[in-house]
């Protein structure tokens, strides 16, 4: 009996526990000295399991390296976020996704392109997915997010998006930026934060907005089981409140990208003592990372220079 009780716990743990000691073990591309010689793909594939993969773009394409997403229900591939450089010839993402959709059990499927956020790092390969048959892409502005998921009351409440046998949630989060959104896969349990929590510098841009959204993020996390909180960049070595230099396209000794719920209530309650002033505040996984006046300025900036260009 005893022995009957251990094969039965065996058979129904989850079968992605294993694999998260993978994923945190994963030694990503990083990006080199000298990127001259860098002999690495532009994308790095992690197959987490049948129907998720994490994509990786190198560093010495782009040095924030951004992570992407890639989530397979039944009739619908889930893409959150485009990488940080345009051009099909450099970053084959639309190529990629096809080739993941071609290798799996069902070609017959619709690509849903979301993104983490609007900022350039993650939206710059959208112009490949356009005009592509069987894709929806939802253009990385307010009103386009709200709309298409129905957050009627943002930032609160949810909204959920089914892929097929695979229902995920939709949490509004501004604060990195005005729309920022995080994303619950029931399948994974994870909780995708894009550049509002990832082991890295957390920028804040409205520290009132962030701090609530990070109060929301954790009541959702308390109510929901989370395997893993995971973002879109690395920026912390392995060495406890050691982060990259700024820009820097070589990251040797990565920390692991998963953070977990601890974490995130660390990240609430270092907020909250540090209340409404915002002050950045290095803490051994991430550091909390206020952006000034000027920052937000030039950011504005070169988003109006963007969309005129556009
Ligand atoms: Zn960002
Ligand atoms: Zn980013």
């Amino acid at each position: 009996m005893k022995y009957l009780v251990i094969i039965l716990a065996v058979l129904i743990a989850p079968s992605h526990a294993n694999n998260l000691d993978s994923l945190n073990q994963k030694n990503w591309i990083h990006g080199s000295e000298d990127c001259n010689n860098n002999q690495d793909p532009a994308i790095d594939v992690f197959q987490f399991n049948e129907s998720t993969y994490i994509l990786r773009q190198n560093k010495c394409l782009n040095y924030e390296a951004p992570f992407i997403y890639v989530l397979f229900g039944e009739h619908t591939v889930f893409v959150q976020d485009t990488g940080a450089t345009a051009e099909a010839e450099l970053f084959p993402l639309y190529e990629t996704i096809q080739k993941l959709i071609a290798e799996g059990p069902n070609s017959d499927l619709d690509i849903l392109v979301t993104h983490s956020h609007s900022h350039g790092d993650h939206t710059a390969a959208d112009i490949q997915f356009l005009g592509k048959p069987r894709v929806t892409l939802i253009e990385p502005d307010a009103e386009s997010v709200q709309q298409y998921f129905g957050l009627n009351n943002w930032p609160n409440g949810t909204a959920s998006t089914d892929l097929g046998g695979r229902e995920l949630t939709v949490i509004p989060i501004p604060g990195h930026q005005t729309e920022s959104i995080a994303i619950y896969d029931p399948q994974t349990q994870w909780l995708l934060t894009g550049d509002t929590f990832y082991p890295g510098r957390l920028y804040i841009r409205d520290w009132e907005l962030y701090k609530s959204s990070i109060q929301r993020l954790l009541e959702f996390s308390t109510n929901n089981t989370i395997s893993a909180l995971l973002g879109t960049h690395i920026e912390m070595s392995k060495q406890a409140g050691k982060d990259y230099p700024m820009g820097s396209s070589y990251h040797p000794d990565e920390a692991a990208l998963t953070l977990s719920v601890d974490d995130l209530s660390l990240l609430n309650t270092s907020l909250n003592e540090l209340g409404s002033k915002p002050e950045e505040k290095v803490l051994s996984k991430f550091i909390i990372y206020p952006v000034g006046a000027v920052q937000k300025y030039i950011g504005s900036f070169l988003g109006w220079l963007k969309r005129k260009t556009k």
